[in-house]
């Protein structure tokens, strides 16, 4: 199979998607119908992308990374239980993100990222059941 086949099914796997995925869970989205893909070239291709502004990089923290086929800016939230990263829709917050990052420059920043950190509806359903059965 042809690299560049390989390279177009990354990108619209991660631009179909809203999950953030990592390398891995793309890799897993992806082998179904291209069994013979190897992580290493998802991991490649990621970087590639990212360098090239085609895809945003989220860094949680330590080793594990998150991208999104979501290039505008956006507010996302983490989940601190699970992991799970969420787009944030809040226009307040988005419009603030606008304002605040026309004063990079005068910081000497480039980017700018706003993440906030809640349990996502998945972990705070899941804690309510417990609560429930205890
Ligand atoms: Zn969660
Ligand atoms: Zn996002």
């Amino acid at each position: 199979m042809k690299r560049s086949v390989q390279r177009e099914a990354i990108l619209d796997v991660l631009r179909s998607v809203k999950s953030h995925p990592t390398a891995e869970e793309l890799h897993a989205m992806l082998s179904e119908t291209m069994p013979r893909l190897s992580l290493a070239t998802v991991y490649r291709n990621l970087e590639q992308f990212s360098h090239a502004g085609l895809v945003q990089k989220i860094d949680c923290g330590g080793e594990l990374r998150r991208f999104d086929g979501n290039v505008a800016m956006h507010p996302h939230q983490r989940c601190p239980e699970c992991g799970r990263v969420c787009d944030v829709e809040n226009s307040r917050l988005t419009e603030l993100q606008g304002e605040m990052e026309k004063l990079l420059p005068a910081l000497r920043c480039r980017t700018l990222r706003i993440e906030l950190c809640g349990v996502c509806n998945n972990c705070s359903s899941a804690q309510n059941e417990q609560e429930v059965q205890a």
